[in-house]
């Protein structure tokens, strides 16, 4: 706990506290202790329960109090300063209804088990304004039935940032007991009630490339692990109402074990949601553990929307170590898009051919991701990967003089339980470890993952230097003896951090920040052992920006999606693929393929991750001039994408003409392919002048008018289309603005300037 700083005197606090229909002199008739200063501890058994225990209406308005922050307006309930209302210049956006919410739940579980939930009203509460922060204490938090506690609690709120509305919070549990704190939840933001046209209010949240459900009904429950990139990899999530926006950020740099909860619930006329995230201490399991947390979290209330959020956790996310800072400088690479390469689904010199083919065709450079390089089958026997099936050395060659780069899989974080080589190598010991919910458990257990091959693969703990030095050893060898250009680590960016309990592992029991740090310095050290590799991982956990090559989107598709990550990242992570099948190609023109590309390409990513030599059949022939038009214009457009901004996206409204060009090859599905043209613009790195990006992925020609809506592009003038062929007329000024006829599966990349 942090020491209080000196109390400010009463005639101070007096101008800082609106307290409502009450004077100061009358605060003896709710019970204060006469004599003392209001702010003081307030007596236990003030009367908010009724004799049978429940809560009763609490209608004395001098039970409130009132804080103003910079266009906040918080209002507790005394004595349990539970949360009455936040509000954001005269807009209520939580209320805890007639009793008040408790802002923070703290859960305690001792030696049998038991597991106790303790708020504010458990504990002595006193609130006071120190030098703009407000600082609210709970002292003796304990349950008398149980014996669980004395915890104290302190929380600060404090305004942030220049706009109003923006308040950062924080907490600090002092566990003075015998009992293990197991989990902290902080903020607690209750009843958000949507907007009268609720079926118009958005929820958006980083799954993937970012996920918006737009209307009540659509919305989701989430109750979502962090850090865990395959659907939560950034530390936001936010709520648009009509023209504003409420989001919810930790700015932990850390990035420690966390949930972040969104529910929302209807009964008869009312609806309602709420917002929260648990917070996981260090020490889980042992007496007398405590959370300090030294970051805030981000309660903000703006104009606009999920971009504006987004470049506000930006504007702190950006300047994180594992965000712009490699441990080592990363090389700059040319790759534009990704082959999926199974081995065993061709002969070697089939699969060589198709690929020196494909290369030609394209004429930019592609990677390859080979799969089942090795005997052993998938997801089975890891990580015993050596030996490589006979000629697969001599295929990664022969593809690597076609001009690609070569980047064999292997997964970062399992080990098969059965794998010849987990009991030789006593591997168990270096597993990370669950325990139940409980103080000193007596057994621990490593945790178990399937995927479909009926193997028990068992996540390691990426703290020991022995997981660090198979991972690099795996690297090493097939660099060096296989001869390939990088390595794909699968799941490290994907899969959420394991709460590990093993005291003899090097690291603080249960929660904290150490699967962030495991996995840095063993990326460190895999590019100290070989500085050339090309290293890559799934998925887009934010904690891999700065030390990886590429993050893998190929889970990120489908309806809903937001480019929330790239409004944050762009410049710093390297992002690439989305995964495509034959039927992709095959049905409805290719119009899932086209789509997924043209999502790819405006949002910056080396496109591809399929099998693309699917494409040199002669049927597909428009479809791989598409894929390969696509490539060139990347790799010209590559500083931009690379090191640029991504800025607000366009507004863009479309007429599909009636007059289908002569490279439809049939009637056109909306339903199927429903009708969207995708656009990006992006700042160039050096912050002078911006380009706008348009792809129509469809088979229809297509007229747009686009409107430049980023207010970095206010007043800049529209130059001429890079693609002359391409009819466009454009007008300047603010915002700037253009129309273009865009042909069947065309690109149109127009310069602002
Ligand atoms: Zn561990």
């Amino acid at each position: 706990m942090k020491d209080t700083p000196d109390r400010p005197n009463q005639s101070r606090l007096i101008d800082l506290f609106v307290i409502e229909g009450f004077a100061l002199s009358s605060m003896n008739s709710i019970g204060m202790a006469g004599g003392q200063p209001w702010q003081s501890k307030y007596p236990p058994g003030y009367p908010i329960y009724n004799d049978q225990g429940d809560a009763i209406m609490n209608t004395n308005p001098a039970q409130v109090l009132t804080f103003e922050m910079h266009g906040t307006t918080l209002r507790l309930l005394l004595p349990s300063l539970n949360l009455l209302t936040l509000e954001v210049e005269g807009e209520t956006w939580f209320s805890g209804g007639e009793i008040g919410h408790p802002l923070w739940e703290v859960l305690a579980v001792d030696e049998g088990g038991r597991q106790v939930k303790l708020h504010g009203d458990a504990g002595t509460a006193s609130a006071e304004m120190l030098a703009g922060v407000l600082v609210l204490t709970w002292q003796g938090v304990a349950d008398a039935a149980t014996g669980a506690g004395p915890f104290d609690v302190r929380v600060e709120v404090r305004p942030t940032g220049k706009a109003p509305g923006i308040t950062g919070w924080r907490i600090a549990v002092n566990n003075r007991s015998a009992w293990t704190l197991w989990s902290v939840t902080f903020p607690q933001l209750p009843h958000l009630t949507p907007s009268d046209d609720a079926e118009a209010d958005r929820l958006f949240f980083p799954q993937g490339w970012g996920t918006e459900l737009v209307g009540w009904s659509k919305m989701i429950d989430l109750h979502r692990a962090y850090p865990r990139g395959w659907d939560f990899a950034m530390q936001l999530v936010g709520y648009t109402r009509g023209a504003r926006t409420f989001s919810l950020a930790t700015h932990d740099p850390a990035l420690t074990t966390k949930r972040f909860v969104f529910t929302h619930r209807e009964k008869l006329a009312t609806r309602w949601a709420d917002f929260a995230v648990i917070s996981y201490p260090e020490g889980m399991s042992t007496a007398g553990n405590s959370l300090l947390q030294e970051y805030d979290t981000i309660v903000a209330v703006q104009p606009g929307d999920w971009y504006d959020a987004a470049r506000l956790y930006a504007g702190w996310a950006r300047h994180q170590s594992w965000a712009c800072c490699p441990q080592v400088p990363r090389a700059a690479d040319d790759v534009q898009g990704w082959q999926v390469l199974q081995v065993p689904d061709k002969p070697m010199d089939t699969w060589a051919a198709d690929m020196e083919r494909l290369a030609e065709h394209v004429g930019v450079r592609l990677g390859i991701q080979y799969y089942n390089w090795h005997v052993v089958p998938f997801d089975t026997s890891y990580p015993d990967y050596f030996p490589p099936r006979e000629g697969f050395k001599g295929l990664a060659t022969r593809t690597q003089r076609a001009g690609y780069l070569t980047m064999p899989y292997i997964n970062g974080r399992l080990w098969d339980i059965n794998a010849p080589s987990w009991p030789a190598r006593g591997a168990e010991r270096y597993a990370a470890k669950g325990s139940s919910l409980r103080l000193n458990p007596l057994t621990l257990f490593n945790y178990r993952e399937e995927y479909g091959s009926g193997q028990q693969l068992s996540p390691m703990c990426p703290t020991t230097a022995f997981w660090q030095d198979t991972v690099i050893d795996l690297c090493t060898r097939i660099v060096n003896e296989l001869g390939c250009d990088g390595v794909y680590i699968d799941q490290i960016a994907a899969e959420g951090a394991m709460l590990c309990f093993d005291r003899t592992h090097e690291h603080p029991i249960g929660g904290g920040s150490f699967w962030l740090e495991g996995y840095r310095e063993m990326l460190r050290r895999i590019r100290e052992a070989v500085p050339s590799a090309y290293l890559t991982t799934e998925c887009n956990w934010e904690g891999c920006t700065a030390d990886y090559d590429g993050l893998l989107m190929w889970h990120s598709l489908g309806s809903g999606l937001i480019p929330l990550f790239p409004a944050v990242y762009a410049g710093l992570a390297k992002t690439y693929g989305c995964q495509f099948h034959a039927g992709d190609l095959a049905e409805n023109d290719g119009a899932e393929f086209a789509s997924r590309m043209a999502m790819l390409f405006v949002w910056g990513a080396q496109l591809g991750w399929g099998d693309l030599t699917l494409l040199l059949d002669p049927q597909y022939a428009l479809l791989l001039d598409y894929f390969t038009v696509l490539c060139r214009e990347r790799a010209l457009q590559q500083a931009t994408f690379t090191a640029g901004r991504m800025l607000r996206p366009p507004a863009v409204t479309l007429t599909r003409q009636l007059d289908t060009s002569e490279a439809s090859t049939g009637a056109f599905d909306a339903a199927l392919a429903p009708l969207t043209v995708f656009a990006s613009v992006w700042q160039h790195p050096s912050g002078d002048g911006a380009t706008v990006f348009l792809v129509n992925p469809m088979r229809d020609q297509v007229q747009v008018d686009v409107r430049i809506t980023a207010v970095e592009c206010a007043n800049m003038t529209v130059g001429e289309p890079l693609q002359g062929e391409i009819s466009m007329r454009g007008t300047s000024g603010n915002p700037p603005a253009f129309s273009a006829v865009l042909p069947p599966l065309g690109v149109l990349v127009v310069p602002l300037g």
